[in-house]
């Protein structure tokens, strides 16, 4: 079903507001690893609407490596953040880890993301298959392109058709970099599928200080969205700071991504 054998025209998804994700436009969702506090989620937002960015990324519920690694908000951060993104017009994208949250989250959600730990979750794309609001599925950290496909296909198949499949690096055997962000894969399954591509650079390889050039580089790819971290203070951030732009280079990227994706 997510095949362009079976639908030839490409799926846009349709958020309100004039808002559309999909070939036709270029999609930027940027925001921190973590919602942290309130303070933190104004300066995010303020920064988002002057440059007009219309969709703010964060997780409340973090997949950490490490179990003593800050975990994330839950709800209650949920909450704030979905409440005061709707004062600032913004939509958000945010990650749900396991099926009790589909429905706990469903109230404070735009898109729903699956991480890449949670890509053959599948019981938790079943779940998703049965909702009526986007998913941004992310590649899993040693997934193959076919198996991010047949993971789509189980929300498809479920019923729900919007869908965004989401690079963000894969693992390998190199070292120098936290993931190989794999651009093979956005021409790839451009041709494959009908559903909207984006890249995460930020995951992808990092390092904050290469983000950009590969956001770009995804752009030229062929991707129809970017999706990457911005912070007030990196630094500080409470998780992948070493990979987060701050405010100054998150909108020099958001200026140089819409001049390469006029290019193209
Ligand atoms: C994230 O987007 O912060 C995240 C945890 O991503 P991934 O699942 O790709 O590691
Ligand atoms: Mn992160």
């Amino acid at each position: 079903l997510v095949s362009r054998k079976w639908r030839v025209r490409p799926t846009v998804l349709d958020l309100g507001d004039g808002i559309h994700l999909g070939e036709g436009s270029l999609s930027i969702v940027a925001g921190p690893c973590s919602i942290e506090n309130v303070d933190q989620m104004e300066a995010v937002m303020q920064h988002l609407v002057q440059n007009g960015v219309r969709m703010m990324r964060g997780g409340v519920f973090k997949p950490r490596s490490s179990p003593y690694s800050f975990r994330g908000l839950g709800l209650e951060g949920l909450r704030d953040f979905y409440r005061l993104a709707r004062q600032h017009g913004l939509r958000i994208v945010t990650e749900v880890m396991q099926v009790s949250q589909v429905e706990e989250m469903y109230d404070f959600v735009d898109v729903f993301q699956v991480g890449a730990r949670n890509t053959q979750n599948f019981n938790l794309l079943d779940a998703l298959g049965g909702v009526d609001k986007p998913v941004l599925l992310k590649r899993g950290v040693s997934g193959t392109i076919e198996e991010l496909l047949h993971s789509a296909e189980y929300i498809f198949s479920g019923g729900n058709e919007d869908i965004i499949l989401c690079e963000r690096g894969i693992r390998t055997f190199e070292t120098a970099s936290r993931n190989t962000l794999d651009l093979n894969a956005v021409p790839i399954l451009k041709e494959k599928t009908h559903l909207p591509v984006f890249v995460d650079p930020s995951h992808g390889i990092g390092l904050r200080e290469h983000v950009a050039p590969l956001a770009l580089a995804g752009i030229m790819a062929g991707a129809d969205g970017i999706l990457y971290e911005t912070a007030p203070v990196p630094e500080r951030a409470a998780s992948d700071g070493q990979q987060t732009l701050n405010f100054h280079e998150s909108a020099r990227l958001v200026e140089a991504m819409r001049r390469t994706y006029a290019l193209r």
